[in-house]
Order: C-alpha cells, then sequence, then structure tokens
C-alpha cells in the first residue's frame, strides 16, 4: 500500500557530488516504486553550484527547503578556500542543531576491508568542543593563535543519551565513552563524567571508557571489541575516518546527522576533486547514508533490501569501482545493485 508522502531536500553537491548522487536516486527511485514508499525531492543549491548561480554558498531557498521537509539527503560539499567561508557542513549542522552525527562502519566480503566482521558505530557530538574552533584568532605576527574548547552538560547529556538509546534499539551490548579526561580534565572530564551517570539509566548495556589515544590503537589492534562508540566533535572527527580505513575507505562510510526535529544524510568523504568528472566515485557511501535515512523514515524493510544489495554486489564484485579494485562506473556500479534490488 502506498505510504504517506515524504519530500526530501536533496544537494547534488560539488565534486563527485552530482555523479554520486545521481546514482542515488536512481537506485532510490526503484526502491521508492517497489515499496510505494511515496517519496518525493526537492532539489536544492549549497556549495560552489549555488554561489555560482545564487551568489551565496548556503542560499536561503535551500535552508527554507530542510527546514520544511525535515529530511535532507545531502552529497558533499566544496566549500571554498579563504575568503572567510565557514565550513559549510559545520554550518549546517549547527544552523538546524544536528547533534548527532551517526557513522557505522560494516566490513563487507570483497571489499578491500582490513579485517573480517567489522560491525561498529561511531555516534560523534556535532555541536560543540574543540572542532568549532570557537574565538579562533592568530597574533598579527603569526606568533601564538589560539581556539575555545567549550564542553556542556546539557551537550554531553544528549549524545550520551542518544548512543544508548541507539544501542538499546539495535541490539546492541556495549558503547565505549572515548576520551582524553586524563589530560583534559575539564571539558572532556565533565563528557567522561556525564557519560557514566547517564549509563546508570541503561543497566543491560555495558559502558566501557577508553582514553582516545589507546582507542585508536585498539581499534587497529583488535576492532572486533567495539560495539558503539560515543565520542565528543573532534575526536569523533578522526576515529571515524580510522573505522572507514579499517573497512576499506572512505567509499564506504556513511553519515547522520540527527537533531531534534531535522536530520540530513550523508557520504563521510568530500568531494574528492582528484576524481571528478571521470564517472568512476563510488557511490556506496552516500547508498548507504540513504538506508540511514530510509530508517529514519521508518522504511526498515526497504533500508535492509538497499543494505542487502550493496553488499550482495561487492561480494559478487559485479561492476564495482576501481576504489574497491574494480573497473567499474558509478552509473554502471548503481545498476548492479539495482538488479539485486529485484
Ligand atoms: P574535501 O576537501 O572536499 O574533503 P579531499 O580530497 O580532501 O576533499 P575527499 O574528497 O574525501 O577529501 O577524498 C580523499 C580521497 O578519497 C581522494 O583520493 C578521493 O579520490 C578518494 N575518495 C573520496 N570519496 C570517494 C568515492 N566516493 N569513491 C572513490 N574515491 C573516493
Amino acid at each position: 500500500m502506498s505510504q504517506s508522502a515524504q519530500t526530501i531536500t536533496v544537494i547534488r553537491g560539488d565534486g563527485i557530488g552530482p555523479e554520486i548522487m545521481d546514482a542515488t536516486i536512481d537506485v532510490l527511485n526503484h526502491l521508492n516504486d517497489q515499496h510505494q514508499l511515496g517519496l518525493a525531492y526537492d532539489f536544492q543549491l549549497a556549495g560552489l553550484e549555488a554561489i555560482e548561480q545564487t551568489g551565496d554558498l548556503l542560499p536561503e531557498a535551500t535552508l527554507a527547503s530542510i527546514d520544511h521537509n525535515k529530511v535532507c539527503l545531502k552529497a558533499p560539499l566544496t566549500t571554498p578556500v579563504g575568503g572567510g567561508f565557514k565550513s559549510l557542513n559545520v554550518a549546517l549542522r549547527s544552523h538546524f542543531d544536528l547533534y548527532a552525527n551517526v557513522r557505522p562502519a560494516i566490513s563487507f566480503e570483497g571489499s578491500r576491508s582490513r579485517y573480517h566482521g567489522i560491525d561498529l558505530i561511531t555516534v560523534r557530538e556535532n555541536t560543540e568542543g574543540a572542532y568549532l574552533a570557537e574565538g579562533a584568532c592568530t597574533a598579527a605576527d603569526g606568533s601564538r593563535a589560539e581556539s575555545k574548547m567549550i564542553a556542556t552538560r546539557a551537550g554531553c547529556e544528549r549524545i550520551v543519551r542518544y548512543a544508548f538509546d541507539l544501542a538499546k534499539r539495535c541490539g546492541r551490548k556495549k558503547v565505549t565513552v572515548v576520551h582524553k579526561a586524563n589530560i583534559l580534565k575539564d571539558v572532556t572530564g565533565l563528557f567522561l563524567r556525564v557519560a557514566h551517570e547517564v549509563a546508570q539509566d541503561y543497566p543491560d548495556i555495558e559502558c566501557q571508557d577508553m582514553i582516545v589515544d589507546n582507542t585508536a590503537m585498539q581499534l587497529v589492534m583488535r576492532p572486533e571489541q567495539f560495539d558503539v562508540i560515543v565520542t565528543t566533535n573532534l575526536f569523533g572527527d578522526i576515529i571515524s575516518d580510522l573505522c572507514a580505513g579499517l573497512v576499506g575507505g572512505l567509499g564506504l562510510a556513511p553519515g547522520a546527522n540527527i537533531g531534534a526535529s531535522h536530520a540530513m544524510f550523508e557520504a563521510v568523504h568530500g568531494s574528492a576533486p582528484d576524481i571528478a568528472g571521470q564517472g568512476i566515485a563510488n557511490p556506496c557511501a552516500l547508498l548507504l547514508a540513504t538506508a540511514q535515512m530510509l530508517e529514519h523514515l521508518d522504511h526498515h524493510a526497504a533500508a535492509k533490501q538497499l543494505r542487502g544489495a550493496i553488499a550482495d554486489a561487492i561480494a559478487a564484485g559485479d561492476r564495482t569501482t576501481p576504489d574497491l579494485g574494480g573497473q567499474g562506473t558509478t552509473a554502471g556500479f548503481a545498476q548492479a545493485i539495482i538488479e539485486r534490488l529485484a
């Protein structure tokens, strides 16, 4: 039966963005018809294309569309270097208060994953901490630079609660709280203290804490010990890329940015200018983000089918892109995935 209509704001992005978004929409159209999901798209501009067409990197119309639709599927954007431009991703996350950045890392059979059987999720705080570089400035003579690192109890509490709720919802057994409270005693100390308080409300889920440098080593040596990781903004940025590396690179790394009322789904990677326009970018990260979006919209069967089709196509090496060791194209790989949705 056809489900009630949901319009998604779609941003095709820069560099490889339009290539992987077109492939993703082809796949999503197929699922939309098959499951009668009632999805419609509102294409909006952001990034370099937006500045060329409207003079604005992040046009009001784009913000209004996301605000109205509540759900956005976004390809990578390029923020121009210099000129005082703030990162577009940071701007979008803070505008809609998308506080939870959820980045799963799954090892797919047939990929260049360094490990088998990895299935872990990094939950990164998205709205505060050192990553925001608040009050950043450099002395005129270049001899000194500074920026603030701020954590709030409310910010720590909502991200840790999000991670435990996610663990509970997905039947996960353990949450690892990653911090540096031995050195950054106040800011990440607050994060750790609040995490232990929140963990009391989830007696069925093991709560472990781990210092960030040890976490980096443990992830490389024994990644299977991790289930859900929750951490602050800057550590999450680094740890989640490390996790992407464990499972075969950025081409397989999706991310969801979730707030109380809005959500944005994206590939973790950037606009990859080195391969843009060649039709060889791997669309899987954006497709896996699409699976996260489908789950967010309660289309669980369609999400599961999409993940299965991606896994099958990778395992078969069917038209896979060069980053996965194949010789396929973005569009051809999407077609191989569509054939497995049938
Ligand atoms: P940006 O500044 O937009 O983040 P970047 O080049 O610093 O761009 P990425 O765009 O993430 O960072 O690219 C890092 C490397 O990974 C590049 O060599 C790029 O070609 C490769 N890469 C990123 N995404 C993909 C993809 N979807 N498929 C294949 N290779 C990719």
